[in-house]
């Protein structure tokens, strides 16, 4: 079979199992989106303060741009040519922020999660990652050279035997964990980690807060900040691109670390920087993120309110966030059901393996501070019971 033939005999499998993607063709307007001339309410964006629809934000910045200082390319690595003032400017202002010694900015949080552990990793680490932990961070494990052992989500009776049997054997054990991950909503204990890495002088603690910063915390630092255990997380990982409304991701750590990432990071040293203007729009967004406590509250509100209706209508919901998952099962279920919440105007997507695992296909509600409560309600009333979700498989 040539590469083609095999090509398409994958296709037409992951077709015939509900499992075949394809970009969608979408326009937005404010919370709302339009697809296939449908206009739905958008419940699977990761705006989640509402940032990207503020209009007054968008408007308050463009005052402080002009033709000079309207940078759209850095037209270098960081490391060349590409180290725009903006760039100093926001590292300081998240160190600052985080009152660490220093913060580092990446392109994406896909390049950060590919590109911090394979330059901090030997032969001489284990990594001990959770089960669940984003894609990003297991192509950062694979690209490694440290042996790596994936312990039960979120549990910790596992890693802690993982880490009694083998920390005498490896320089260096790194756990890698998200705070909130990204599928279930479910929250790591971060205190417990770092009572877990405290038990050894060789246990380093990583943790991604792709979905908790700007959402979680008192200033929206994250999780963290919320645990009251910054200081004590040595890779301490977030994303510009969800609730920041902007692009790129950081790392805040000790100096050491930056230092050693700017001379061994190849997804930091091998790409061209972000565009200056992109930074300043994240610079101009964090001044104002430690304020957003009203949205932060009114989130959180509206979650729980989406989360409790499920549990009611009898799905399981594991959820401590705003990612609410309503999981189904079979991926065709999911889509179906999808496609009934989008017929009512709710754009609500399906996920599907390998996302997720086999069997746990879903609806993953991903809430915004901009819905109202009405919205919500809204939603709650058209979403089936779990038994009626099951005459739908029946009848399909
Ligand atoms: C979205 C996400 C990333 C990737 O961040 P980008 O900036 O979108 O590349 C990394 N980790 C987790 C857990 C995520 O959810």
């Amino acid at each position: 079979m040539n590469l083609y033939e095999r090509m398409q005999q994958e296709l037409q499998q992951l077709a015939s199992t509900g499992n075949l993607r394809s970009l969608p063709q979408i326009s937005h307007q404010g919370m709302k989106v339009t697809v296939k001339g449908m206009h739905m309410l958008n419940l699977s964006s990761n705006d989640y303060l509402g940032l990207a629809c503020r209009e007054d934000f968008r408007e308050e910045f463009l005052t402080s741009i002009n033709k000079d200082t309207f940078q759209p390319t850095s037209s270098s690595s960081r490391l060349l040519t590409g180290n725009y003032a903006a760039y100093d400017r926001l590292e300081k202002q998240m160190a600052d922020l985080f009152e660490t010694e220093s913060a580092l900015i990446f392109n994406s949080g896909y390049h950060a999660n590919m590109g911090i552990l394979p330059a901090v990793c030997n032969g001489q680490t284990l990594i001990l990652a959770d089960k669940l932990v984003h894609a990003s961070l297991i192509d950062g494990i694979r690209l490694s050279s440290a042996k790596c052992i994936r312990y039960r989500h979120n549990n910790y009776e596992q890693l802690e035997r993982l880490i009694v049997e083998h920390h005498s054997s490896y320089e260096q054990i790194i756990i890698v964990t998200e705070s909130i991950f990204s599928m279930d909503g479910d929250k790591a204990d971060l205190n417990e980690l770092v009572r877990l890495k405290k038990s050894y002088l060789n246990v380093l603690l990583y943790v991604d807060e792709a979905h908790a910063f700007g959402v979680r915390g008192d200033k929206g630092l994250g999780v963290a900040e919320e645990m009251n255990c910054i200081q004590e997380i040595d890779f301490l990982v977030g994303t510009f691109g969800k609730a920041l409304a902007s692009a790129g991701a950081y790392i805040v750590c000790k100096k050491i670390v930056r230092e050693y990432l700017i001379n061994k990071m190849r997804t930091l040293i091998f790409t061209t920087a972000l565009p200056p203007i992109t930074l300043s729009w994240t610079s101009f967004l964090l001044e104002r993120l430690p304020n957003l406590k009203d949205e932060r509250k009114h989130l959180t509100l509206i979650s729980n309110l989406l989360k409790d209706a499920l549990l009611a209508k009898g799905y399981s919901c594991p959820t401590d966030s705003h990612i609410t998952p309503m999981i189904i099962g079979e991926s065709k279920v999911a889509v179906l059901t999808a496609e009934l919440l989008q017929r009512k105007g709710f754009y609500a997507l399906p996920v599907r393996p390998p996302t997720v695992p086999e069997g746990t296909s879903r609806i993953r509600f991903s809430l915004t501070a901009e819905l109202s409560q009405t919205d919500i309600e809204r939603l709650i009333e058209v979403i089936p019971t779990i038994s009626e979700v099951e005459m739908l498989r029946i009848n399909s």
